[in-house]
């Protein structure tokens, strides 16, 4: 097969200086310029078949956008919009939910509260999926993972306090004590989760007194 010589051009970045002199190699090498100037050595069947396209500036540059896009999109992501929801209503006064969370001391734990990442491992590891909203196990906890899971938005409004008066607290205690309904019974009659009565029946929770 006659050989082409390449020299003069052109491959993506690449320009073809010279042939290089073969050292124990079937394959041709040529030197190249690429468009940055960086001057190096590339076996001819590499630029000719796309493989080698520059000297590596290329690639860098593509990942760096790569890298600019994921960064950029990800305070689109709905775990992203949870992380930047719970921090207003904990720590900016002018959010309008702010009186619900915090001025009534509800914070979010120093692991989450800026470290977005540490949030994101947490709720990936516990069941976040589209749609499921963060929810406080005991209402009136702060956000951290003890305290915290993903809940559909039913789910959640049964912890509201909309739902459990004082009275309906005390009565529930008191229906355990006597050893009238177990956990579970309780839970349903009261359309509660059992996590919820289970916090109220160890005295951990007074619900009317919270929000959700
Ligand atoms: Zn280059």
């Amino acid at each position: 097969m006659k050989k082409i010589d390449l020299t003069g051009n052109k491959f993506s970045r690449l320009l073809v200086l010279e042939e290089v002199k073969k050292i124990n190699t079937k394959r041709t090498r040529y030197k190249v310029k690429c468009d940055c100037g960086k001057i190096f050595e590339v076996n001819g069947s590499d630029m000719k078949n796309g493989n080698t396209k520059s000297c590596g500036c290329y690639r860098n540059e593509k990942m760096s956008n790569v890298g600019k896009v994921a960064k950029h999109n990800m305070s689109f992501h709905p775990i992203y919009k949870v992380f930047h929801g719970i921090r207003q209503r904990c720590y900016n006064s002018n959010d309008c939910n702010y009186h619900n969370y915090g001025a009534r001391g509800i914070s979010v734990c120093d692991e989450w509260r800026s470290n977005f990442n540490g949030f994101c491992k947490w709720a990936v590891d516990n069941g976040w999926k589209k749609g499921l909203s963060i929810d406080r196990i005991d209402v009136n906890g702060n956000y951290e993972p003890s305290n915290c899971r993903w809940a559909t938005s039913t789910e959640q409004s049964r912890n509201t306090r909309k739902t459990l008066k004082k009275h309906q607290v005390l009565t529930i205690r008191n229906l355990y004590k006597i050893g009238a309904f177990n956990q579970s019974e309780l839970a349903k009659i009261y359309n509660k989760d059992s996590s919820i009565i289970s916090l109220i029946i160890n005295n951990k929770s007074y619900y009317y007194a919270a929000n959700y």
